[in-house]
């Protein structure tokens, strides 16, 4: 990971930690350990990727900004992969669209992918009558 990643990651943990998903700007960079122009920096590539949003705020003695985190930028983890046949096949290095082995006519591709969309369809069943048994 790289140093704005990090410090993105950082800022982003700081900010779900908070209360309410929201800190001013003057505290967060304090928090991290870091300094103010590059956390201003960060947050500015921040809010035009959508991760979070600053409004105007004005303190006692100071202007600053209270940042708001929108969203946890999504990223895809290997972890997040294992179910997937393909990481442990034997025919990998063989395998290739248009080849003999191809992922177009692969039966443990499919079965993998709907294996998991099926473990996907079950927990979302599980939350929807959750969410119903709260109403
Ligand atoms: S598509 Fe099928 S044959 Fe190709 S790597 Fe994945 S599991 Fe193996």
């Amino acid at each position: 990971m790289c140093f704005v990643e990090e410090l993105e990651e950082k800022l982003i943990k700081a900010l779900q930690n908070s209360a309410d998903r929201s800190l001013l700007q003057s505290d967060l960079w304090k928090s991290i350990s870091s300094n103010s122009r590059e956390v201003s920096r960060a947050l500015a590539r921040m809010e035009k990727k959508g991760i979070v949003k600053r409004e105007p705020f004005t303190g006692d003695s100071h202007k600053t900004y209270r940042v708001i985190l929108i969203k946890k930028e999504q990223k895809v983890q290997i972890s997040d992969m294992v179910w997937c046949y393909c990481f442990t096949c034997h025919d990998l290095s063989r395998c290739g669209m248009g080849q003999p082995i191809s992922p177009e006519n692969c039966v443990k591709l499919t079965m993998s992918l709907r294996n998991e969309f099926m473990k996907y369809q079950k927990s979302e069943e599980i939350k929807k009558a959750a969410s119903s048994e709260k109403e």
